[in-house]
């Protein structure tokens, strides 16, 4: 039992079963999402792992999946209710608000790191998964909306995942949703016992979380509802207008989906989701986001308008692997070191400092054996093995031994280190 992890849970290590476990795979898309926030302008923004829980319940909403049944929420010694984060939207406007970033005019952050739902563990989903996330605060306006959209874009581009779709819709503001709502509610009353039972709830409380309900049953039902493009006042209309001629201009193209209403409530006008085109599962959505107008106000900050998006980083990651795109493999090592006695490994020690000093990459092989030795170097793709065994080295000369031409010569000692030089070997080269 001690053994196991939590379920749903996963760990990224060496040499995973799993491919998309393989922290080779998580690095190359942690470097293509950092490219892209420098290339945007964004700068990044750390919060911590848990928050009070009104954070999350205050903003997430009424009948949210999340506040309703995902929040892995606990009582701290004091008796505090704390929430491990389940997204990162809320957290880093609370840290916006309190960190002083209102006096800018245009606040423009990102954020990586693990997020934690209740979630029904199945590829796609689990309890503990990443998100990597952009938020621009400040302003709202349809150019900024194009940009963060075309952004995203842009990152799939980068990664070479080409094969999605976007889907775009506008839900108006909080006043037009409200008479929304009432048109909904009687649509959804006349179907009332095919509703599931979420959905009957939600009928009551909040019936526009039904529209992003996943039972097939709902979704039927949700095929007839009234659209929310028709309750849009003439400012949201503007707005989408204005987006969609912008994402026109760019030669970006979209579906407008006038059922996406986005799982929590802090949203408001443009809303959108990157699905992929080839996959019709529930687990499909690879990134989400809107307009929150009412956010930074709801956390105790000043009326301050923001939009942002999230991406699943386990989405993007399995769906690389399923599309081949080729990723360069770890870094190989430039200098592998081969002491045949202990003494020997000890001479050597400086000698991979100094490698590692000037720039190469450098390792000690752990054993003894020169056949072992050899066959580790080439395991880990080295370029040059240096061999020192004791006779070699009372007679002050080592060997090198190039992998690549299998080349090998005598050098003598004294002249290992401008040897090593000579080899400007890179420690790491990948492609992008
Ligand atoms: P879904 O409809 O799939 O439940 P969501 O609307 O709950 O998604 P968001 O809150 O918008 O998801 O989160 C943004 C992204 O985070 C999703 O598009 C998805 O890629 C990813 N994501 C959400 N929940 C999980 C999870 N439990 N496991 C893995 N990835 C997730
Ligand atoms: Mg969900």
């Amino acid at each position: 039992m001690l053994k196991k992890r939590v379920k749903g849970c996963f760990d990224i290590y060496p040499g995973s079963k799993e491919a998309w476990q393989d922290p080779a795979i998580w690095k190359y898309l942690d470097d293509i999402l950092l490219k892209v926030a420098a290339l945007y302008g964004f700068r990044e923004a750390r919060t911590p792992s848990f928050e009070y829980t009104e954070v999350f319940t205050r903003t997430s909403g009424q009948e949210s999946d999340i506040v309703n049944k995902e929040m892995y929420t606990f009582l701290d010694k004091k008796d505090r209710s704390l929430t491990l984060r389940p997204e990162l939207t809320a957290p880093v406007i609370r840290a916006y608000i309190e960190n002083g970033g209102m006096s800018e005019s245009l606040t423009k952050l990102f954020y990586k790191g693990p997020c934690y739902r209740y979630d029904r563990p199945q590829k796609g989903r689990y309890r503990q998964f990443h998100q990597f996330g952009i938020e621009v605060i400040g302003k709202k306006d349809p150019m900024i909306d194009i940009e963060v959209i075309s952004m995203l874009l842009h990152l799939f581009d980068m990664l070479g995942l080409t094969k999605t779709t976007l889907l775009i819709n506008s839900i108006g503001s909080i006043k037009t949703r409200a008479a929304y709502a009432k048109e909904l509610t009687s649509f959804y009353s006349k179907f009332e016992n095919d509703l599931s039972e979420d959905s009957k709830r939600r009928l009551k409380t909040n019936p526009m979380r039904i529209l992003d309900s996943k039972d097939s049953h709902d979704k039927k039902i949700n095929e007839n509802a009234p659209s929310i493009l028709d309750f849009l006042d003439k400012e949201s209309i503007d707005h989408f207008n204005a987006v969609k001629e912008g994402l026109d201009s760019l030669g970006i193209q979209y579906k407008i989906d006038p059922m996406l209403v986005r799982g929590l409530d802090y949203y408001n006008d443009t809303v959108f989701e990157l699905i992929r085109s080839d996959d019709l599962s529930a687990q499909n959505t690879l990134a989400a986001g809107g307009v929150y107008s009412g956010l930074v106000k709801l956390l105790g900050g000043k009326d301050i308008p923001g939009i942002g998006f999230a991406l699943g980083l386990e989405r993007v990651i399995q769906y690389l692997l399923e599309e081949n795109v080729s990723i360069a493999k770890a870094a190989p090592i430039a200098f592998y070191f081969i002491g045949m006695s202990t003494e020997c490994k000890k001479y050597l020690l400086p000698f991979a400092a100094s490698a590692r000093r000037k720039g190469s990459s450098a390792e000690l092989f752990e054993g003894t054996s020169i056949k072992a030795g050899l066959k580790k170097a080439s395991e880990k793709r080295a370029r040059y093995a240096i061999i020192l065994g004791d006779d070699e080295k009372e007679n002050g000369n080592c060997k090198i031994k190039d992998l690549e031409t299998r080349e090998e010569k005598s050098i003598p000692l004294s002249s290992l280190i401008s040897h090593l030089e000579t080899k400007n070997t890179q420690p790491f080269t990948r492609q992008t």
